[in-house]
């Protein structure tokens, strides 16, 4: 199953119950969530390539104004899966063309499009890294075979 990125972004928190509902009954397992506040300094290395347009500061100013929550979604072409349910990066563009899309359901303007999602398999692998950077694949297993071999 393939893996993507998605970030309830700070303008959607207060819609994350639906968000995630949508999410579910789109297909997708939520395999990891996290709610983080990000630094300037994590927000604009996670936006990087960004870092010349004209809403960059902008951006790192939203993402960094309150929590967001990280979540790993996996399905079978999870990357474009997610980005046909997010819709267009433009929330007037996604109210237009994609009315049941999250952006144009709980966007709020160009900068505060509610959601992000990663743009390859490629993306995706780095984005879930830099939120996920502790997960490994059974963690909690294999902190119980260690504490059970060293009880024994
Ligand atoms: P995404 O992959 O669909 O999120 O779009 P991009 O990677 O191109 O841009 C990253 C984020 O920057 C978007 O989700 C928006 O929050 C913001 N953004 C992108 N383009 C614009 C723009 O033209 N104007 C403004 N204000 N924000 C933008
Ligand atoms: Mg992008």
């Amino acid at each position: 199953m393939e893996k993507t990125l998605a970030i309830i972004k700070p303008n959607a928190i207060a819609n994350a119950e639906e968000i995630e509902k949508m999410i579910i009954k789109d297909g997708f397992t939520i395999v990891q969530r996290r709610r983080v506040l990000l630094s300037k300094e994590q927000a604009m290395e996670f936006y990087a390539e960004h870092r010349d347009k004209p809403f960059f500061s902008d951006l790192i100013n939203f993402m960094t104004s309150g929590p967001v929550l990280a979540m790993v979604l996996s399905k079978d072409r999870a990357v474009r899966a997610w980005r046909r349910l997010l819709g267009p990066t433009s929330v007037a563009a996604a109210i237009k063309k994609h009315p049941d899309s999250i952006r144009a359901r709980f966007g709020s303007s160009d900068t505060e499009n509610a959601a992000h999602g990663s743009d390859s398999a490629e993306s995706a692998e780095r984005e879930i890294r830099f939120f996920f950077p502790d997960v490994t694949l059974y963690p909690i297993l294999s902190g119980m075979e260690a504490r059970d071999f060293v009880d024994d």
